[in-house]
Formats: C-alpha cells, structure tokens, sequence
C-alpha cells in the first residue's frame, strides 16, 4: 500500500498544484491559501497580511490528509475493529501500517523521518482515525502530539538524532506521568530518579499508561529532588528492554479496550546519562506545555468519534430501518435530534481547529485547547449515547460500532485532564481577565 505521506510529499513542497476533482473530507471546505501552516519552510508568511479565512477551511495538504486517512481508517482499520475491541489487542498489523503511511511522525522533520507537517495535518488524521477507530486514534495521537513532540521541543540534537528516526521508522512512544496516588494532582508523582556515576536509577510506579503494551520508547516523569517539590520533576527516555524496567498489570477497560492501557513498574531502573531528556528540574514545564497541545488531540479524538458514530446511526435511520410504513429517520422527533447532534459535532470542530491555528499561529491557545477538549468530550457522550439510541436494537448489541462508540466516548472526560480540570483551568484564565 502506498504511504499517505509519500503522496502528500511533492503536494507539500508546491503550493501551487491543486487536484482536480478531489472529495471533500467530511464536508470541509479545502483552502487556497497556506495561512497557518507551521513547517519551517512556511515559516515566512507574514500573518497580519493575510484576510482571515473561515476556521475550518484547510490546506490543501490538510485536506488531502483527511482524506487519504479516512480512505486507509475505512478499509485496513474498519474490518478490524470490532475484532480488535473484543480481543482487548491492538492488531500488530495495523501499528505496522500506521508506520507505513507515514502517521507516526507527522510534525517530525523530514530530515529524521518524518513528514515534517503541520500540528493541524496531524489533529485531522487523529480526527479521521477516531471516525472509525478511536483506540487507534489514540495510539497516534501519544505518539504524535505527546512524545514526538516531547522530544522535538526538549530534546537536544543528540535525543532527536538518536529517538526521532526510531519512533517514526517503527517504535511506538508512551507518555508516563501518572501514578497510583497522582492524577489530576499529576506534579505530586512520587517516582523517584536518583544520579548514578553515570546516570541515573529510577524506582517507582506509573498507572493507566496509554500504548504501553506496543511501546519501545517511554518518557518518564520521575522526581530528582522531592525536597524541591514540583520543581524537582525532571523528563528521561526509557527503553522497553532496560533492566529494572517492567509492565505489571494490562487493565481491563469500559471503551477504548485495544489501546493498551498499563501499570509500569521501575525497580532500580538505570539508564544512561544521555537518557535525560532536556535539563533536570524542568519536567513538570515540559508535561503543562505537551499536555497543553495533546489536550486539542484528544478533542479531535472526541469529534471524529462524535462524527462516526453520528454517521453510522444516520444511515441506518435514513437507508435501512422502516417503522409504521416508514423510513424512521424521515420523522420529525428524530431528524430534529439528528440536526441538533450534528450542529454540535460542527462546534465541537470549530473549537479544535482554532485552537490548532492559534497554537500554530504562536498565540497564546491553552484556554481554547481546555475548552475544545472539555466540548468535543461532552459532544461526543451526547452524540453517541443518542446514536445508540436512534438505531434501537441494533444500537444496542455487539455487532456495528454504534455501543463500541458510546463506551468509548467516555475516556474523553478523563485522561490528559478530567473535564473538572479543564473547567478549571477554563475558569482561572477567565477570572484573570475579569479581576480588577
Ligand atoms: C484509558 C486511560 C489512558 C490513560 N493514558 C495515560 C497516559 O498515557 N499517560 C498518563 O500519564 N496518564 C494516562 N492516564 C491517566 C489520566 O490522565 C488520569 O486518569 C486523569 O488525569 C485523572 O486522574 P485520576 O484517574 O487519578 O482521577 P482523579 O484525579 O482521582 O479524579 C477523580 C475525580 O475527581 C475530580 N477532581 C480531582 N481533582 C479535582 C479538583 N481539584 N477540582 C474538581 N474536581 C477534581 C476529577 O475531575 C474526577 O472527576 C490514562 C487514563 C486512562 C483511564
């Protein structure tokens, strides 16, 4: 199979082609202009001379990466997904294509692998995964938004030479900072790092760890310094083969069952000096500003999963299911329920993608991450718990996805900050602005 990527590449360098006759992804409109693109080579666009252009217009590389994830998500993934979420597993096979296609390294440079895209390429092709799997979405968007970017933003020429060409060649990375007795209060981890001649030893435990099982590459939050409380956090990279180093326990999930989802022990771990990922201390700055962009990933997840199960409920009511002679979805108590679902999806999406352009336009994103991400999660609960309900029976039993996508809906309000915390933060930004 071709790579998405590979296809994408010579559209990429030219602005100028355009295709002729391309499919709209989802119904969004494909842009003429570059604007907000973040790869270096666009770098040179001067914003302010730019007319500003309807939040959820994209590129044309965008929009071709919408579609072509949507065309692989269809056919490799869709005939695996209720397979895959019975047996708990991710398939080897679809990790295997992701790679292929070019997904995991989206932002990452050309020079070490990857596409060198822009962070809304990669927020569309998590959307477009979620629409049909969103443990697969998942997947790509820790590894994307989450790990490679950890690496590219903290890591020295040395890290990103030696981890950035392995995580977009064939190592999946894993995000650990949570711990048994720190979620929400995720700085008050209590792994501990301690300095070696030349290195350091890790002792701990880290709980709930996304792509664990698949993983090659951890980064770790473990604390230098406890008696510097938060400000002794400190990132290191983790090899899955280093000694002391173990999974202990695969958790059974409500949704999302084939991402994998570990407890991961460090007994005496020891790891090379070079294994420091940026400077010692600065973990917990790392974690806020990774978590800050993953935040809009996840509620891309959310939107894409609101938008398949959407979807899916929407041909059945329209093509296939008749009740008292009719067609159920040509009544009106269920179309009105239909168009209010789909608004919804519709701003669930205006909200992610403007976080994303303002995070690539350099502005300040993190209210508009929370709130995208705090939206999308609601919108995808709302949407996929009516879905179920719209198809009646069939909603209800193991065969399509329509119950698949209701548990997995549910994730979204939990992981990379519960959606308390993202009110939270929504609130303490807005009260700054409104204190006198
Ligand atoms: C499937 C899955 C995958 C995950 N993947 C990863 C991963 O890859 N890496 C990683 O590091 N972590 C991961 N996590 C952990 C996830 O980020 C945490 O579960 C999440 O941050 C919430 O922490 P907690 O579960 O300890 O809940 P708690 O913090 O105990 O929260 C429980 C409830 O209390 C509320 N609450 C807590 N504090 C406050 C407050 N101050 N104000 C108001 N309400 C509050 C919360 O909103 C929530 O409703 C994952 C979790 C799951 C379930």
């Amino acid at each position: 199979m071709a790579s998405i990527i590979r296809a994408l590449r010579p559209l990429s360098r030219n602005p100028s082609v355009r295709l002729a006759g391309k499919r709209l992804a989802a119904g969004r409109p494909v842009q003429s202009a570059y604007a907000f693109s973040t790869t270096p080579r666009r770098r040179e666009v001067d914003l302010s001379e730019l007319t500003p252009t309807p939040i959820t217009l994209l590129s044309e590389t965008e929009s071709l990466m919408a579609d072509s994830v949507s065309k692989f998500a269809v056919e490799q993934i869709g005939p695996k997904v209720r397979e895959m979420d019975e047996a708990e597993t991710m398939d080897a096979k679809v990790v295997e294509q992701l790679f292929e296609q070019g997904l995991m390294g989206i932002e990452v440079p050309e020079e070490f692998g990857g596409a060198g895209m822009n962070f809304t390429a990669a927020i569309v092709a998590i959307e477009e995964l979620a629409r049909v799997d969103p443990s697969v979405s998942v997947l790509v968007d820790v590894h994307n938004t989450l790990v490679n970017t950890a690496i590219m933003k903290y890591g020295d020429a040395k890290a990103q030479r030696t981890w950035l060409p392995k995580l977009t060649t064939g190592t999946v990375g894993s995000f650990c900072l949570s711990e048994p007795a720190s979620g929400s209060d995720a700085f008050a981890l209590q792994t501990k790092a301690e300095k070696t001649a030349d290195g350091y030893k890790l002792n701990g435990s880290k709980m709930w760890i996304t792509n664990s099982m698949e993983a090659g590459v951890f980064i770790v939050f473990a604390n230098i310094d406890p008696s510097k409380g938060y400000k002794g956090i400190t990132a290191f990279i983790v090899e899955k083969d280093t000694p002391g180093f173990s999974i202990a326990k695969k958790e059974k999930k409500l949704g999302i069952r084939a991402s994998s989802t570990c407890v991961l022990n460090f007994d005496d771990c020891v790891i090379p000096k070079s294994n420091l990922l940026g400077e010692e201390g600065q973990g917990y700055k790392y974690a806020i500003s990774v978590l800050n962009e993953g935040r809009i990933g996840i509620a891309a997840q959310m939107t894409g999963l609101a938008l398949g199960a959407w979807e899916n409920a929407a041909r059945y009511v329209w093509n296939d299911r008749r009740q008292f002679g009719e067609l159920i979805g040509n009544f009106q108590g269920m179309q009105h329920q239909i168009a209010q679902a789909y608004t919804e999806i519709a701003a669930a999406r205006a909200l992610v993608y403007n976080a994303a352009r303002k995070k690539e336009a350099g502005q300040d994103f993190v209210q508009d991450a929370a709130m995208a991400k705090l939206y999308a999660s609601q919108v995808a609960g709302r949407v996929s718990s009516s879905a179920v309900e719209w198809m009646g029976g069939m909603g209800f039993v193991r065969e399509g996805i329509a119950e698949k996508m209701f548990r997995d809906s549910k994730i979204g309000a939990i992981y990379e900050g519960t959606s308390n915390i993202q009110l939270q933060t929504i609130a303490k930004l807005l009260q700054k602005q409104y204190t006198n």
